[in-house]
């Protein structure tokens, strides 16, 4: 106590910033020096010194099964973790990316989906298996790459449980973690993918990973496009994941599409600046939402009506002992049929 109290008054002397407290982000590329597809290529150039800044800034790049640990407590939360995620299997994924990777001796994961492998343009089962016998970890992305949220629940357990035993008989061992195709999640492929055994499954929302991340919808942070500078790679590792404890209304599909109220209560509210909470909804932009500090909630009263499929609600709050903006992101979908779906869920998750 009385030596943290002294190590606190000599950081206010000597002016040095409280250390931020330790999170991991998950960065989320796509395909590389792909010109053609300016919004989710990465040059191999900007991504070699992306790379080479991890290395030089004391950054801990860990592997899939890392941040396992990490998130099971078997492990504690690197300062500066990071782990190295690629979608979808594009041959300029391992001609371009992978050599980088070895060269800087990082481990990553590739998201694959079964379909894919082999096509034209696609990785091949025999580079995903050197890629395996050289630290890489080959994770699963469904079959085929469908919306999964428009699916009945037959079809998605073929895209979840099918692609994973295609990928297990291909490797020749088990494979734990899994991406949703184009981020997008409700309750009920939450639920299908649990049931097929995924560990961890990743989403796009942006963010980071903290104690209290929830396994199923992991935030990854998007390094995409042309447009991709230095400074947004750093202020997206730099960004804490913000702690929501009640979320209004709750991840995943909406009762309809009229919200009466965005809110949600924030855990920890003191440690934010009371007037830097920002919320945004991404079909409307940011909201005009309130922050009470007596009970740490912050909430828009609407009604707001929302016409696409899938909205996300992200809310940010700036950190009073680094300036930094912390950030929570989630998916709402609005209600749908699906043909031949034999099954309801009700709220509480139970078929
Ligand atoms: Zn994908």
């Amino acid at each position: 106590m009385g030596v943290l109290f002294l190590a606190g008054i000599a950081c206010l002397i000597l002016g040095l910033a409280a250390p931020a407290s330790a999170h991991i982000t998950v960065l989320l590329y796509h395909r590389f020096d792909e010109d053609r597809y300016p919004t989710t290529t990465t040059s191999s150039a900007q991504f070699e010194q992306q790379l080479s800044y991890l290395k030089l800034n004391g950054y801990t790049v860990m592997s899939m099964d890392q941040l396992a640990e990490s998130l099971g407590g078997r492990r504690s939360i690197p300062e500066k973790g990071v782990v190295i995620t690629i979608d979808d299997g594009f041959i300029s994924e391992y001609d371009r990316a992978v050599p980088l990777l070895k060269k800087y001796g990082c481990p990553f994961t590739l998201f694959v989906f079964t379909r894919g492998v082999g096509a034209e343009g696609y990785v091949t089962w025999q580079q995903l298996r050197e890629l395996e016998s050289r630290g890489a970890t080959v994770g699963c992305h469904t079959d085929t790459h469908p919306r999964l949220i428009n699916m009945a629940v037959k079809d998605m357990a073929r895209e979840t449980v099918g692609s994973k035993q295609i990928l297990e008989k291909n490797l020749g061992h088990p494979v734990h973690y899994f991406a949703y195709p184009f981020g997008q999640y409700d309750e009920r492929v939450r639920l299908v993918a649990k049931k097929a055994g995924f560990r961890l499954m990743m989403s796009s929302d942006p963010g980071s990973v903290g104690p209290g991340t929830e396994v199923d919808r992991i935030p990854r942070q998007a390094i995409v496009g042309a447009e991709m500078s230095m400074k947004d790679f750093i202020r997206k590792l730099e960004t804490p994941p913000l702690a929501v404890t009640r979320r209004t209304p709750p991840c995943g599909t909406l009762p309809s599409s009229t919200i009466h109220e965005v809110s949600v209560t924030i855990k920890e509210p003191g440690l934010y600046d009371p007037s830097q909470f920002s919320m945004f909804l991404s079909e409307k932009g940011r909201l005009d939402a309130r922050f009470d500090r007596m009970n740490g909630v912050l909430s828009f009263k609407g009604p707001v009506h929302v016409t696409r499929k899938t909205n996300r609600i992200i809310v940010s709050a700036r950190r009073k002992s680094d300036g930094l903006f912390a950030l929570d992101a989630y998916l709402i979908v609005l209600p749908g049929t699906w043909e031949g779906m034999k099954y309801t869920m009700r709220r509480d998750g139970r078929w």
